[in-house]
């Protein structure tokens, strides 16, 4: 299922979201579509676990959406949990803790929860959501490995529940216009693949720069935009991996703890991907696409947007949206009407960026080439 227009696009948006979308319009956009009904069908009633900082962000876009509600909180720090039962007009008997939050079972006035917390607890709390019966969102990346991964895919596949990855890219519309491109053949074969993404993680005592709790530095969280973006935009899955590791401050990036890793991927239809991932490189966020016909470049790719590009056609016109608002509008559809993304956002998606990741790092201490089993 392909969204292969604008207004395609537009349609399978609810009519808050169409509003925020027009009102934050490009000059070069057009604003003259249609104002949609207002949504009456059913809406996907979330907990968000972990109400930190991407958390927060989350909970502001979702208030555009008219396809889910936030209506649960689970946190371990209880002042924020009455913060924000305030802020959004959230109910007692829907807050919980880490401790108590498997009593979520019981509770029929919640489907699913939104698991923004560090990697490292992903696994266990996805788990513990598919054992209450709700469906789980994941951040990424889904855990710290694949092994993690795959057990996660099979706890909800058990349970009967849907499990999803916040892959906030999938939906973002100037990215699929490029991946529409490519489906119908305007770059030709495709070659090459660069992806850049990294910034200089600052607080040297955050969790992002502890091994245990963040599985890695920062190929795990910022470089996964590159593997990602390497298989959304050439369209295929690689079959080998080579990688080197820069480390230029041991302090900071402790032992596996990486700092900058140059990264590349082979796929089977010749296309190679080179791929820088750092926590100590500003203003790194740009993607480049090039086949036989013409190319795509992105800068900003992944970033919070607006994401902004050029083909060898020009600029790449497509609304410009708050990326959660999208991602969750869409995931309601995926888990309450079935309905597929264009590009894939469930636990196998997830799990396919996790082993690539293993084999970057397996690359990085061996040196050696390492090859993806198909
Ligand atoms: P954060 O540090 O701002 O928030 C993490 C939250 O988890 C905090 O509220 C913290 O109190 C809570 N927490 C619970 N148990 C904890 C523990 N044992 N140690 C530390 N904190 C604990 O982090 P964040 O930026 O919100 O990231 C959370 C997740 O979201 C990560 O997996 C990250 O990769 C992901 N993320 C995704 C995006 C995206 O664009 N998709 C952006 C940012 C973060």
């Amino acid at each position: 299922m392909y969204m292969n227009s604008r207004r395609d696009f537009l349609q399978k948006l609810g009519a808050s979201a169409i509003m925020m979308q027009l009102s934050s319009m490009t000059a070069s956009g057009q604003s003259n579509e249609p104002v949609q009904q207002p949504y009456k069908g059913r809406v996907l009633r979330v907990a968000i676990m972990g109400l930190g900082g991407y958390g927060t962000r989350v909970a502001e876009a979702m208030q555009a959406c008219s396809k889910v509600k936030l209506v649960g909180l689970i946190s371990g720090t209880p002042s924020k949990i009455k913060e924000w039962q305030a802020k959004y007009d959230i109910p007692e008997s829907n807050c919980y803790n880490y401790d108590n939050f498997d009593q979520v079972k019981s509770n029929p006035n919640i489907d699913a929860v939104y698991v923004i917390t560090p990697n490292e607890l992903h696994h266990s709390q996805v788990i513990r959501v598919a054992k209450a019966g709700k469906h789980a969102i994941c951040e990424k990346p889904m855990a710290l490995n694949a092994k993690e991964g795959q057990e996660m895919i099979d706890a909800c596949n058990k349970a009967n529940v849907k499990l999803l990855v916040g892959y906030r890219m999938h939906f973002e519309p100037r990215t699929l216009e490029v991946i529409r491109m490519r489906n119908a053949g305007e770059f030709g074969k495709i070659r090459f693949f660069q992806g850049q993404c990294g910034f200089k993680a600052g607080d040297p005592t955050q969790w992002r720069l502890n091994k245990a709790l963040a599985g890695g530095g920062a190929l795990m969280d910022i470089g996964i935009y590159a593997i990602n973006g390497a298989r959304y935009m050439v369209g295929e899955e690689p079959n080998w991996v080579t990688a080197q590791e820069t480390k230029t401050d041991p302090v900071k990036f402790k032992e596996d703890v990486d700092e900058t890793i140059q990264f590349q991927l082979g796929f089977p239809g010749g296309a190679v991907a080179s791929c820088l991932s750092s926590y100590n490189i500003n203003h790194l966020d740009r993607f480049f696409l090039s086949g036989d016909k013409g190319f795509a470049e992105m800068q900003p790719s992944t970033g919070y947007g607006p994401i902004k590009g050029r083909t060898h056609n020009g600029e790449i016109i497509q609304p410009i949206v708050t990326h959660q608002t999208i991602q969750m509008e869409q995931m309601s559809g995926i888990i309450l009407d079935g309905n597929r993304p264009v590009v894939a956002v469930d636990g196998e998606e997830g799990l396919k960026d996790l082993k690539i990741i293993e084999a970057i790092y397996r690359a990085v201490k061996t040196g050696q080439k390492v090859f993806l089993k198909a």
